[in-house]
C-alpha cells in the first residue's frame, strides 16, 4: 500500500480480515495505517529504492491516495502489478486532463477552462460567463487550492492567490445536490457499485452522506452507467469514486473521479456486508467483487478537527458504528475519524 492515511487504514485492516498480509509505504512512521500493517517503510512516495524494496516483497502494490507520483508508480508496474492502474493515476491527478478524459467518453462536466496565467484567466472567466471557480489542476483536496469569482466582482488577486500554478476555470454549477457513486471492477471486467451516496460539504470538506440519496431510480442507475463507462475506459480495476453534481432539471455532471476509496463510501461499512474497503482488497488480490446490496439506510458523519469530542457519547448509541483514524493530533480541518449512524432500510 502506498501511503498509510486512514483510508489506507481500513484497507489495511479489511486485507487483514480477508488473512492477507500488508506493508505501508509513507514518510511519516506514525501514520494511520502503520499502527495497523505488518510491516512499513518509511519513505518519500517517489523514492524508487524504497518502492523496488516494496515491490520485491508484495504480490500486488495499490495506493490510498491520488497524488502518489506517476513515473515511479508506472516504473513499479512492470515489476509487480499495480492496481488501479498507473493511467488512472494520471487521469485523476490533473484536473484538466480528468474533464478532457470525461468529456472525451461523452460524460459531461461543468464547461471548463485550461488557464496558465493570469490574461488567460480573464478570457476564460468572460467566455463562460457568470460565477465561476478557480482551481488548481494539481494536489487540490478538500476544497483547498480554490478560489470562488463572481460574476461582478474582481478576479485580479484570484490567480496569484492559488501560487500563479497551472489552473482551470470552472462554470460554478448551481446544483440541486451533490451525490456520489463508489463502483468497483474486478480484473475480470466484472463490475459493481454501491447505491448513490447524497454529500453535504462545509467549505469543500465533506461533513455527510445520506443513503439513499433523494434521487430517482433512473437517475441512480445512469450514474452508475456513468461510474462504469469509466471504469471501462481505464480498464480499471480497484474501488473508484465518482462525485456528480445534480441539477435542477435532473442532469448529471460529473465533477471529479479519485482513483481509491472514497470519503462518500465509507457507510457502506456500516450498511453492507462487504465495505468499500473490503470490494478494493477483493478486485486487487483478484479475488470475486462482493454484492453491494445494501442493508440499511444510513447517515455518515465526518469528525473533523475538535468535532472528535463527539466520538464519546456516540459510543452509547446502538445504531451508530464509529470509527477512529488514530492521529494523535486534532488540527482545524483536519479528518479524525467518522460514524455511521444506521436504520432499517425504506422500502426500495
Ligand atoms: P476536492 O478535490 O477538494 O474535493 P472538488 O472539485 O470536489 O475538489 O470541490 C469541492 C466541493 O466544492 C465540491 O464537492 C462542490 O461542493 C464544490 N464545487 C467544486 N466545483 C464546483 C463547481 N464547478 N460548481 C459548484 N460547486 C463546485
Ligand atoms: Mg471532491
Amino acid at each position: 500500500m502506498i501511503g498509510g492515511g486512514q483510508l489506507g487504514r481500513m484497507m489495511v485492516s479489511a486485507a487483514a480480515r480477508l488473512g492477507y498480509r500488508t506493508i505501508v509505504l509513507d514518510p511519516d512512521a506514525a501514520c494511520p495505517a502503520a499502527q495497523l500493517a505488518n510491516e512499513t517503510i518509511t519513505a518519500a512516495y517517489d523514492d524508487r529504492e524504497a518502492l523496488e524494496r516494496l515491490a520485491a516483497s508484495v504480490a500486488v502494490v495499490t495506493y490510498e491516495f491520488e497524488n502518489v507520483p506517476v513515473a515511479p508508480v508506472r516504473a513499479l508496474s512492470h515489476i509487480v502489478p499495480v492496481f488501479p492502474p498507473p493511467e488512472a493515476l494520471e487521469v485523476a491527478q490533473d484536473r484538466v486532463v480528468e474533464k478532457a478524459f470525461l468529456n472525451g467518453t461523452g460524460i459531461r462536466t461543468a464547461p471548463w477552462r485550461a488557464v496558465d496565467d493570469a490574461p488567460e484567466l480573464d478570457h476564460a472567466f468572460l467566455d463562460l460567463g457568470g460565477d465561476c471557480i478557480l482551481k488548481t489542476r494539481r494536489l487540490g483536496y478538500d476544497g483547498k487550492g480554490q478560489a470562488v469569482l463572481r460574476e461582478n466582482g474582481t478576479h485580479g488577486e484570484a490567480f496569484d492567490s492559488l501560487g500563479g500554478v497551472p489552473s482551470i476555470l470552472e462554470k460554478k454549477i448551481a446544483f440541486e445536490r451533490e451525490i456520489s457513486v463508489i463502483a468497483a471492477r474486478g480484473q475480470d471486467g466484472s463490475f459493481a457499485a454501491y447505491d448513490p451516496a447524497e454529500n453535504v460539504h462545509g467549505l469543500g470538506i465533506l461533513k455527510s452522506s445520506t443513503v439513499p440519496a433523494s434521487v430517482r431510480p433512473e437517475q441512480a442507475e445512469a450514474a452508475s452507467a456513468i461510474a462504469r463507462a469509466i471504469l471501462d475506459k481505464l480498464n480499471y480495476v480497484g474501488v473508484i469514486g465518482v462525485e456528480f453534481f445534480v441539477g435542477r432539471d435532473g442532469e448529471l455532471l460529473v465533477n471529479e473521479i479519485a482513483p481509491r476509496v472514497h470519503n462518500s463510501g465509507h457507510w457502506t461499512e456500516a450498511a453492507c456486508t462487504v465495505s468499500q474497503f473490503e470490494q478494493h482488497i477483493r478486485a486487487v488480490a483478484g479475488l470475486p467483487l462482493g454484492d453491494p446490496k445494501r442493508h440499511s439506510d444510513c447517515v455518515m458523519e465526518n469528525l473533523i478537527g475538535q468535532d472528535v469530542e463527539r466520538a464519546l457519547p456516540l459510543l452509547r448509541e446502538a445504531d451508530v458504528m464509529l470509527t477512529l483514524y488514530g492521529k494523535a493530533e486534532a488540527r482545524p480541518g483536519r479528518k479524525m475519524g467518522h460514524f455511521t449512524r444506521v436504520s432499517p432500510r425504506s422500502a426500495p
